[in-house]
């Protein structure tokens, strides 16, 4: 048992993929490869849980940034194809090949490795490679020049298949101006064509985020790398803007909630000082409740004096700053309240909703760090 858990609305995870089928199919590209991301804990709500929840909505392959979470995918009997879009050490290499991974590359000393290894191995399928381009976000990605010697290499070999092409926006879901990412997809469909008139055949052209998935068919292409969205949530506000208006149909139903329970109440005096650094003082007596969650759990410092929590369909305040493991909320004007009281730190209760957007405002970042920065540690509870 534990006093933190995150339930987590498994048919939720199901229909965001589902509507995302509804959607390609009505926009007529109804043989969009459909590949949700799982990295970092499927963004908090649990990695094993989150991926089958996706692959009975209809998901046809998996994204993962490290070759250790595909790992525990293939040993949980996910069998789909797994991308792997980070980097991967040279000693990780053999992973690829044995747990039959596609990965991402962008330098030769990779694709030398790889070559190597499958000939030892005497695989009897060809490794699948996608090679990532720049295109403007100046992270993974090769020019031009590069790219062209590395799809020789791996077309001069025996064990190695360029099998994609892969790009990634810098900031389509920060923006509703969007001329940035327009230049990073006319510059990889330039890239696209060049490959190509030197004879090497691209079955999968990738660049799509769920920002780009949701507001701009041109970028869908061959396949979508959808994170954020799968799980409900939103890329940005600007996103949901533009999606409204444009009359987008795709729905996106949160689906992870955080909980806790009261530890303890306690009477304080007036004029008395809360928590570390003695910032928040009482100027009436007031009744505390202290709550068994902190910034090790993922509960952000950002959010001392600033979030509330729900006790009792009720807001009740964080008063002074968050501990490592312990938090102090105000529950002066929630009548009745017990311990073991179920507090909701992200998710509804009553009529009152704390959303990832909101703690994120609180904490001064985005809905992406919130939940991804959940504790792994915490269980993650199946619920309907
Ligand atoms: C995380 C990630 C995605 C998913 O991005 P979202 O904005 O969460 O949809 C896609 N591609 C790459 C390379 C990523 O790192």
């Amino acid at each position: 048992m534990s006093l933190n858990y995150c339930e987590i609305q498994v048919k939720n995870l199901e229909a965001n993929i589902q509507s995302f089928k509804t959607h390609f199919k009505q926009a007529n590209q109804p043989n969009i490869i459909i590949a949700p991301t799982v990295k970092s804990n499927a963004y908090g709500h649990g990695i094993v849980m989150s991926a089958k929840a996706f692959i009975r909505g209809g998901a046809d392959w998996l994204c993962v940034h490290h070759v250790s979470e595909a790992v525990i995918l293939r040993e949980n009997q996910i069998e789909v194809p797994i991308y792997v879009f980070g980097p991967t050490g040279f000693d990780e290499l053999d992973l690829i090949v044995k747990y039959d991974l596609r990965v991402v590359v962008y330098h030769l000393e990779n694709i030398q490795r790889l070559e190597n290894i499958a000939e030892s191995m005497g695989i009897s399928e060809r490794i699948k490679l996608h090679l990532k381009l720049e295109t403007g976000n100046h992270r993974q990605g090769v020019e031009i020049d590069e790219a062209l010697k590395l799809a020789e290499v791996i077309k001069a070999s025996r064990f190695l298949r360029l099998e994609g092409i892969c790009s990634h926006f810098a900031n389509v879901e920060d923006t509703t101006e969007h001329h940035y990412a327009k230049k990073q997809l006319a510059r990889f469909q330039e890239m696209a064509k060049i490959l190509q008139t030197h004879g090497h055949e691209i079955k999968i052209k990738h660049i799509a985020n769920s920002a780009a998935s949701i507001l701009w068919p041109d970028t869908c292409m061959d396949m979508v790398r959808i994170g954020i969205s799968a799980y409900g949530l939103w890329p940005s506000k600007e996103s949901k803007v533009v999606a409204q208006y444009l009359g987008n149909q795709i729905q996106l139903k949160p689906a992870l909630q955080w909980k806790t329970k009261v530890m303890q109440i306690k009477k304080v005096g007036a004029q008395q000082s809360i928590g570390y650094g003695c910032t928040y003082t009482t100027t009436h007596p007031i009744l505390l409740a202290i709550l068994p969650v902190g910034y090790y759990e993922g509960y952000d410092r950002g959010l001392s004096n600033l979030a509330y929590v729900l006790i009792r369909g009720k807001r009740a305040y964080v008063r002074g700053r968050i501990c490592m493991n312990i938090t102090m909320v105000e529950i002066t004007d929630i009548p009745d309240v017990c311990l073991e009281d179920e507090v909701v730190l992200l998710g509804k209760q009553g009529d009152e909703v704390i959303s990832a957007e909101q703690v994120a405002s609180w904490a001064n970042t985005i809905n992406y760090e919130i939940v991804t920065r959940i504790a792994g540690h915490l269980p993650r509870i199946a619920v309907e």
